[in-house]
């Protein structure tokens, strides 16, 4: 039923180009879409080819895309005829920087992910915020700006620490002070959505914390690794996730520099630009929203009118959030 109505709305997870399409049975009747438009499925009678129209098109018509099902099908094939090595490759990274096992919940292929729209009723608890950032992106500094200037409406989550407390601290309120054993009970115990050491104290972020936030009726801006995000993605916090990028520029022009720092200088660029391609690459997917950030000031002006836009508006989030 729901299908005649064609009330099904599909996040595209990967790019689709008809015209490179050897599979297709007619290039000319594709729809192109990139990873990350939203799709509405007019019909999947067809199990290999449905019909669609992209969401916001003005163009009426519909065209061909791959089913969820020839799409997973055409992965793994490409996967066994020689691409395994390099997956196997960058799933073994993967592991190795987050530090854990891959999350068996994480769909093998990435092609559609079934969507609705969801508005925040005022009643219900706040959508958690999630930022992250490629390298320069500073996004620290962006959250605490934004929070100071209205902390009656966002909040950190509240962090613990191992490392002794300051005079002028208080328990519950910069962080939560905890012994080391408290500490390493609780990570064995998972209560952290990601923890770290400095300076030989451990510091972390718990689920709790997010969530006592969330029952002060405000809404919590968490700045994580990305690969956080697995952990964040539930109903209960229907995270919006925000990716922000420092601009960098495409080269820079040797000024008075010495030939070795405008060599260096090149080189924390190329580092710049090759930690957002691979933030891209691996968490794109699981991102609403991009904020490119020129400076702090229109970065943060940027991420405020998001943030309200978030307490008024619609957005697409995964049907399973709302069922
Ligand atoms: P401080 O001890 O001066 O308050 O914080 C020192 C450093 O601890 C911060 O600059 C930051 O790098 C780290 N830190 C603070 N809170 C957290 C947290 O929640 N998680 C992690 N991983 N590090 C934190």
């Amino acid at each position: 039923d729901r299908l005649k109505e064609s009330k099904v709305y599909m996040r595209a997870l990967f790019d689709y180009i008809p015209l490179e399409d050897k599979a297709t049975p007619c290039q000319e009747a594709g729809l192109p879409f990139k990873r990350g438009d939203i799709i509405q499925v007019v019909t999947q009678d067809d199990p290999t080819w449905w019909q669609a129209k992209r969401v916001g098109d003005s163009n009426l018509r519909a065209g061909l895309i791959p089913s969820k099902q020839f799409q997973e099908s055409l992965m793994s094939q490409k996967l066994n005829a020689g691409l395994r090595r390099s997956f196997r490759l960058s799933r073994k990274d993967r592991q190795g920087s987050s530090g854990e096992g891959s999350d068996p919940g994480e769909p093998e292929f990435l092609t559609y992910e079934e969507v609705t729209r969801y508005q925040q009723r005022p009643n219900e608890r706040p959508r958690l915020v999630v930022l992250i950032g490629s390298l320069g992106a500073r996004i620290n500094e962006l959250k605490q700006r934004v929070i100071a200037e209205n902390p009656h409406r966002y909040a950190v989550a509240v962090p613990h620490t191992t490392r002794p407390k300051k005079p002028h601290e208080k328990d519950g309120v910069e962080y939560h002070f905890v012994t080391k054993q408290q500490f390493d009970a609780d990570v064995l115990n998972n209560k952290f959505i990601e923890h770290g050491e400095y300076k030989e104290n451990q510091y972390g972020t718990s689920i709790e914390a997010i969530r006592s936030v969330q029952a002060k009726n405000k809404m919590c801006i968490v700045d994580v690794q990305p690969e956080a995000l697995k952990r964040l993605r539930t109903s209960e916090f229907k995270p919006y996730v925000i990716f922000v990028k420092p601009r960098v520029p495409e080269s820079r022009r040797r000024r008075k520099n010495s030939l070795i720092a405008f060599l260096q200088q090149d080189e924390d660029l190329q580092e710049m630009r090759q930690s957002a391609i691979q933030i891209d690459q691996q968490y794109g997917h699981l991102v609403d929203r991009v904020l490119i950030k020129e400076d702090s000031a229109s970065a943060c002006a940027e991420l405020r009118g998001i943030l309200e836009r978030l307490e008024r508006e619609s957005f697409w989030v995964p049907l399973s959030w709302v069922r």
